[in-house]
């Protein structure tokens, strides 16, 4: 059965937005809301190896927490000239938990010498879903691209504005919310997700 509302495990205010955008989109007939409503509610550490591990953490503690079902997301940038880090690393790279720009300007740092033709990267995102009923699953999607030199951009947030994803010539914080929706690695976790829900309904 469908639950009535669904928590947005996050307090990642642009992950918000992006996920309520998607997930509102699809029309579910659920109420979704995010962690503002449960001021009470502390992150939960990222303490698994994998996106998936680390989704499915926040969802169950989330759902526990609130007695809601709950949807959590982990995601970050793989980069193959740095053997797929930071990865499950990407939002503390430069030490500090959130700050985009320095994990940007390592990243780039750590890739100067890299030529263009070894510049591949991807965005990967996992999507979990928890309930009181002890309903979970999980759901994978990835955005491959390539790394620029130089930022360009100001939508989206973290490491857009240095991605092109594959087949297009602007950087994922050049594109609108929703052309970036319908390649991004967080809209294609989030439609798997929102398939499988219907389907278990
Ligand atoms: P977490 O999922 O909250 O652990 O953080 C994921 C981190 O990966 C973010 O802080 C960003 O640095 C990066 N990231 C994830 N998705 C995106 C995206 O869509 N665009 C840019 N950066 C992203």
């Amino acid at each position: 059965m469908l639950p009535k509302k669904i928590v947005i495990a996050s307090h990642n205010a642009k992950k918000i937005t992006e996920m309520r955008r998607i997930l509102e989109q699809a029309n579910l007939e659920v109420e979704i809301v995010g962690t503002d409503q449960f001021p009470e509610l502390t992150d939960v550490e990222e303490t698994g190896a994998t996106f998936a591990d680390n989704a499915m953490l926040k969802a169950r503690a989330v759902s526990e927490a609130t007695g809601f079902a709950a949807v959590g997301d982990d995601s970050g940038l793989c980069v193959d000239a740095l053997n797929g880090m930071p990865g499950i690393l990407s939002a503390r790279w430069a030490g500090t938990h959130g700050n985009d720009q320095a994990n940007l300007d390592l990243v780039l740092a750590q890739i100067s010498h890299v030529p263009d033709t070894r510049r591949g990267a991807s965005f990967v995102c996992a999507v979990a879903y928890a309930d009181p009923q002890g309903n979970e699953f999980i759901v994978e999607g990835s955005m491959s691209g390539t790394l620029i030199d130089h930022p360009r951009g100001t939508n989206g947030f973290g490491y857009d504005p240095i991605f092109v994803p594959t087949g297009h010539a602007i950087t994922s914080a050049e594109m609108d919310s929703d052309a970036k929706d319908a390649i991004s690695h967080r809209g294609k976790a989030l439609k798997k997700f929102v398939a499988q829900l219907v389907a278990g309904k």
